[in-house]
């Protein structure tokens, strides 16, 4: 196969990994950096263009798009899409997956267990949200934010009230949760391929810090995780449409609970805490899938 990887940086860990794997297994393999990318969008033979040259003949396409250039990464990925290459991830889906009020919407529509999560607009509904939500101490989320940056942990009602307004009033989109006290400061993040769980991990907030995330100096663990919590993961990453994804999961007395559907999951911390060959498992998945025009969209939607 001919592989395009969507990547700002060939040496990133996940990038070069893919690349490392992809020539294992015998495949021709490019990183491409999206935002060099670029398109003539009303020819109608759809085609892109990167340092002068035409992009063509690939099989399949990796988006490894960053949540800060989600805008113009997915029009890329969707132009790769018009051109009949199979993309691991189609790009309406990570579109989805980056917008996390749609995608907490979207889960709660198809039944999977999310943390009771509140949004509101108006500072006059606050005190009704923090009730509804069943009251402090609470999480307060920033709607753009990512890697735990504007995740706060309010414990008393008084704080939740004051955190939620100075957001408000800086116009933030904010999502008020159900602190899950009793997870520990942990999460799970189950490594979805296909309909799969192919390696899971628990990660642990440093002392003192509820933010498990690895960005903050968590650490993590492999973990052996239940059936339930395996079904979770697999029918989460189904509901976004997403072939791979980082699932995101809190143990909480309710069962497993999702807090984020992840469409570029990073390979480093999976791959260190679970020895497994993740990489390996994304290009056989490619091996099984990719099929000219067998695109969900070709683009559409
Ligand atoms: P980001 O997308 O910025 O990583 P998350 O929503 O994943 O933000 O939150 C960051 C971390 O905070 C999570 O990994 C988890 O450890 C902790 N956390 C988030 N929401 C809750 C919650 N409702 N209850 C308990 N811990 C939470």
């Amino acid at each position: 196969m001919k592989i395009a990887i969507l990547s700002r940086r060939a040496s990133l860990y996940s990038t070069s990994r893919l690349v490392e794997a992809a020539k294992a297994r015998g495949h021709e393999v490019r990183v491409i950096n999206p935002l060099r990318c670029y398109m003539n969008i009303t020819s109608h033979r759809p085609s892109i263009h990167y340092n002068g040259e035409a992009l063509e003949s690939y099989d399949a396409v990796i988006p490894r798009i960053g949540a800060s250039i989600t805008f113009y990464g997915c029009a890329v990925v969707r132009q790769f899409e018009m051109m009949g290459v199979y993309p691991l991830n189609e790009s309406v889906a990570i579109t989805r997956s980056r917008d996390k009020l749609r995608s907490l919407q979207l889960l709660a529509r198809k039944g999977i267990g999310l943390p009771v999560t509140g949004f509101a607009h108006s500072p006059d509904d606050i005190q009704d949200v923090i009730k509804m939500v069943g009251g402090a101490p609470l999480v307060i989320k920033l709607l753009e934010g990512t890697q735990g940056i504007g995740v706060v942990l309010a414990e008393t009602e008084k704080a939740a009230e004051s955190v939620i307004e100075a957001f408000l009033g800086l116009r933030a989109n904010i999502l008020v949760q159900e602190f899950i006290g009793e997870a520990g400061g942990s999460d799970i993040r189950c490594f979805v391929v296909g309909e799969k769980v192919v390696a899971a991990m628990k990660r642990t907030g440093k002392e003192g810090e509820f933010r498990s995330n690895l960005h903050r100096g968590g650490t993590a663990e492999l973990i052996r995780i239940t059936p339930e919590e395996r079904s979770t993961a697999v029918r989460a990453a189904k509901v976004m449409g997403l072939n791979v994804a980082g699932v995101d999961i809190l143990r909480s007395n309710h069962g497993p609970v999702v807090m984020e559907v992840n469409s570029s999951p990073g390979l480093e911390g999976i791959e260190q805490a679970t020895g497994k060959d993740v990489a390996g498992m994304i290009i056989q998945f490619l091996e099984k899938n990719a099929r000219p025009n067998r695109t969900g969209t070709r683009g559409r939607g």
